[in-house]
């Protein structure tokens, strides 16, 4: 599909420029929000991002976010209308999960992130579609429906946070929250051809975020260009007492103002090129557009060095044993008694089987299965001990990287998006292709996902930018200095 570049609506603006606009009382942000829910009333009967539009609650949020800026506040994203998957619990609101077992949850509290969110002037517009628990990087595992890729409605967005990724594609929303297991934050970005960040583990909250993997799980920005990433990692960061994985603000862990890094400049900084991520199955229009943004950050004066990184074809086997022996125990909850759907059944077993059997998709019963087994008796040194020795092994590989690079440049994905049905039956090949964004979770690192181009078919590619535990400043500088110096953020697909 052609590309537009030239923004003329509302719904087309950034963070930063929708806030700058409401600053200059250009506009006011009623007229935003309806600029963006008109936009979901035209184009998600085709898109399908969202799996709950709360248009009420998105003007009462606009009409407040009015008032207090005519009285003179001035809080960080001011009347700014956001999307959030929904993995985030929102008071009062159905959170799903993407799942039937959750489809009548109405969560009694709010996410620590929504709620930094909502403090900082956010307008809520809704909570978008994803792979049932987070489980999937295609979201046609949803328990409801499949998300379109804007860019292609006959592909898939990515996944797991398919449905935000492709809100902010397709202008109907002006940036979202996603979640991040083992790259469904930087995936679906790639994909639809967005900006996605991926935190450290520990630098942002997990309450409030329906568990998958708990030692995994991080929420994250999923905006139009870096700087609107910077400007929501500035809100959601930050140490949470209902959170002991998140850290103190120490001297070297203080929340940082992100937007300081954005200095246009990457003279001096050492990128790494693992030599293990460009490997043979990843597609030529993937490989070409990561190679030509890795030369045009040496041409701006980037030392690009090789690396090795050997671990990573072990890393996936670990992660798939790990996320699914987290996930067995984070889903145990869903007993019918006390959490999730319930059938209703006479007596509690039965209860609990016809409850779990029904309202469970079939991906997340293989991954219960998975990781029951994982973590049985007489499987567990074999399988969950051995996957955890080869965690410590590929963080290991990761720290010896950074001793002598900032960044490390590679793919996202080693494909552009597919078809939708061309992998849903197939789970060891949707498994396989997250290769290059499982290692980072399995080691605690961030990593920034920035379009860099299109494949022969005109399907963004993702430029995958990896820093070293609380790095985030180091990445959104190089991410943000490419895309200032290149065409490819800013382009987004035309629905007509
Ligand atoms: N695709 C990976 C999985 O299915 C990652 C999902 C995620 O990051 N939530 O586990």
């Amino acid at each position: 599909m052609p590309a537009s570049t030239v923004p003329k609506e509302l719904y087309e603006l950034t963070i930063h420029e929708a806030l700058d606009g409401m600053r200059d009382g250009a506009f006011t942000s009623m007229e935003l929000t309806e600029a963006l829910l008109a936009r979901i009333q035209a184009v998600d009967e085709r898109v399908r991002a969202y799996l709950l539009v709360t248009s009420e609650r998105a003007r009462e949020d606009a009409a407040r976010a009015d008032r207090l800026r005519a009285a003179g506040d001035e809080r960080p994203l001011l009347g700014v209308p956001l999307a959030i998957k929904d993995l985030l619990a929102t008071s009062g609101i159905t959170t799903t999960c993407g799942s039937r077992m959750l489809e009548n949850f109405v969560p009694p509290y709010t996410a620590t992130v929504v709620e930094k969110l909502e403090e900082a002037g956010m307008v809520l517009l809704g909570k978008t579609n994803m792979d049932e628990y987070a489980m999937g990087s295609s979201t046609e595992f949803s328990g409801f429906f499949h998300t379109h890729n804007p860019w292609d409605l006959t592909r898939v967005p990515g996944g797991s946070s398919g449905g935000s990724a492709a809100a902010v594609a397709a202008h109907e929303a002006l940036g979202a929250i996603g979640t991040d297991t083992g790259g469904s934050v930087r995936q679906p970005a790639a994909f639809c051809g967005i900006v996605g960040l991926k935190p450290s583990y520990g630098r942002v909250s997990r309450y409030g975020l329906v568990a998958y993997g708990s030692s995994l799980d991080q929420a994250g920005p999923m905006t139009k260009d870096v700087t609107d990433a910077a400007l929501l990692m500035n809100v959601i960061a930050g140490h949470d007492l209902r959170d002991s994985t998140t850290m103190p603000a120490g001297k070297s862990t203080k929340v940082p103002d992100y937007t300081t890094a954005l200095t246009g400049d990457v003279a001096g900084l050492r990128i790494g090129l693992p030599a293990e991520y460009f490997i043979d199955g990843m597609e030529a229009g993937v490989e070409s557009a990561v190679r030509a943004a890795v030369a045009h950050l040496e041409g701006m004066g980037a030392e690009i060095k090789p690396i090795s990184l050997p671990f990573t074809d072990k890393a996936l086997p670990a992660y798939y044993l790990i996320a699914t022996s987290e996930a067995s125990a984070n889903l145990a909850r869903y007993d019918a008694n006390r959490f999730g759907y319930s059938a209703g059944a006479d007596t509690m077993f039965d209860n609990y089987r016809h409850s779990r059997g029904h309202a469970f998709g079939s991906e997340v019963k293989r991954r219960i299965m998975l990781g029951t087994y994982a973590l049985s008796a007489g499987y567990y040194d074999a399988y969950y001990l051995k996957a955890q020795q080869v965690r410590t092994l590929v963080k290991q590989d990761f720290e010896k990287a950074f001793e002598d690079v900032d960044v490390i440049a590679c793919p996202v994905s080693p494909t552009t998006a597919f078809e939708l049905g061309e992998k849903s039956s197939d789970p060891m090949a949707i498994y396989l292709a997250d290769i290059f964004t499982v290692g980072l979770n399995m080691s605690g690192m961030c990593g920034i996902s920035v379009p860099c181009g299109f494949d022969r078919k005109g399907l963004p590619v993702g430029l995958q930018l990896i820093g070293p535990h609380f790095g985030e400043e180091v990445i959104l500088r190089a991410a943000h200095a490419y895309e200032q110096s290149t065409e490819w953020v800013g382009q987004y697909p035309v629905l007509t």
